[in-house]
């Protein structure tokens, strides 16, 4: 495949933009390329600057579950945007968004819209810490919450790509109120609520990790919080922005059955248009402003045009079958892909979630982030870059989950299974 005009504009971008893109993961860096310059999308596929055609497995990293462009999002869209764009005052829409979230989840009572997802965890813990009057918080190693200095600790996606877990520019006071344990072991969480007693606001978790990879919680993992939240009086948060309406419709708490004290949102509920948001407990979420004295506000938090991309991408979420039908094809093309590389001698680790899967290019099994990383990284790129060229577009790092779109078909699914086949043969 011939990138030539991508080429050209990463050279320029380089020039203006730091490291040529506004958000680090898509710069290709850990795979050893250049970034492809997008041109336009259309349902499964995406196509770059050079007019190449990929079948996207990406979707702006989770928010296109319906695929790009879907028909009645566009149409809605654009109605809207004739009525303007944005107003800087409370809309109906916002109402009915709130209200299919409200329905939706399990844990919202009342729900709070901001621009990303970032916004939305760096606010609920700022709710919790304000509600509980405690100062620290507890993550997870490899899991990845956004970009606000308190999550900048040990965090998964781009920060674990980049070897920068722990950002500089993040003051060391600022992350000494950040407790990091290990994904799936209650017993390091158990420890330092011991040793922290009384200190922790919240808990925040992806209760399926999408960011060191797709990794699944073990049985018990979600419940064994759960219970440790309510004894202690710690916060429970469940960061679904990349697994919320992606794994179920109420998210990963209605797969699971746990229901945490707040959520935080954002990709799919923005029908590929710029919305966080979070939510929980009436109780908690009315100590925000105005009703409360924790401050949080936002320009275009609740925009007309995210507020409608939202709402039609959800109305077509609610079609019986609709998640049946995107797990089926999951599943077929994430055992295509496992089947392949052990055919070509390679092993793999493949884990799934509803229409979330990675194969880590490990035998062992992945379960948390020092799991994660002992994958091999260096054959990793060297698939990712032979998928590329076959046409099939993967996130560029080991540590990102694969996402499927309701537009994929399965003659596409029979494509990349092929190239995967031709590409593992390739680096075995
Ligand atoms: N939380 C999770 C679980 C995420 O996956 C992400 C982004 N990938 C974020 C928060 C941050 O969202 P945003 O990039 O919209 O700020």
């Amino acid at each position: 495949m011939i990138h030539t005009r991508s080429h050209t504009l990463f050279t320029q971008a380089r020039q203006i933009i730091p490291g040529g893109v506004n958000s680090p993961v898509r710069a290709f860096k850990s795979v050893g390329a250049d970034p492809l310059f997008i041109k336009k999308a259309l349902g499964s596929r995406i196509v770059d600057e050079d007019d190449n055609s990929y079948i996207d497995y990406v979707g702006s990293w989770g928010p296109m579950i319906l695929g790009h462009c879907y028909p009645a999002v566009v149409n809605a869209v654009k109605t809207c945007m004739e009525n303007g764009s944005s107003f800087g005052a409370p809309t109906e829409l916002e109402i009915t968004l709130a209200q299919m979230v409200i329905d939706a989840v399990p844990s919202i009572e009342m729900v709070r819209m901001v621009s990303s997802g970032t916004e939305a965890t760096m606010s609920a813990i700022r709710l919790a810490r304000g509600y509980t009057g405690r100062d620290k918080i507890l993550k997870f190693s490899g899991c990845y919450h956004g970009h606000a200095d308190a999550l900048l600790v040990k965090a998964g996606s781009g920060a674990a790509t980049f070897g920068v877990p722990d950002s500089p520019g993040v003051p060391a006071d600022f992350a000494k109120h950040t407790l990091t344990a290990e994904y799936n072991s209650l017993e390091s969480v158990s420890r330092l609520i011991a040793e922290n007693k009384d200190q922790i606001a919240c808990i925040i978790i992806e209760p399926v990790a999408g960011n060191m990879g797709t990794v699944p919680p073990r049985p018990g993992f979600l419940e064994g919080l759960r219970e440790l939240c309510t004894n202690e009086g710690i916060i429970l948060i469940f960061d679904e922005v990349m697994c919320g309406f992606r794994v179920a419709y109420g998210g990963a708490q209605t797969l699971y059955g746990v229901t945490p004290d707040m959520t935080t949102l954002g990709k799919i509920i923005g029908g590929g248009l710029p919305v966080g948001a979070f939510g929980g407990k009436r109780e908690i979420m009315e100590k925000l402003s105005p009703s409360g004295g924790v401050y949080q506000a936002g320009t275009l938090s609740g925009n007309p045009l995210a507020m409608t991309a939202g709402i039609e991408t959800l109305k077509m979420l609610q079609q019986p079958g609709f998640y049946q039908q995107l797990e089926e094809k999951s599943r077929l093309l994430a055992e295509g892909i496992a089947q392949a590389a052990k055919e070509a001698g390679y092993p793999l680790y493949s884990t799934r979630v509803g229409s979330m899967f990675c194969a880590f290019f490990t035998p062992h099994e992945v379960f948390d982030w020092t799991t994660a990383a002992a994958c091999d990284t260096k054959t990793f790129a060297r698939y990712f870059l032979a998928m590329l060229e076959e046409g099939i577009y993967l996130a560029p790092s080991q540590f990102e989950t694969a996402f499927m779109s309701a537009a994929h078909t399965q003659q596409e699914i029979e494509t990349t299974i092929a190239a995967a086949r031709k590409c593992f043969k390739l680096i075995a």
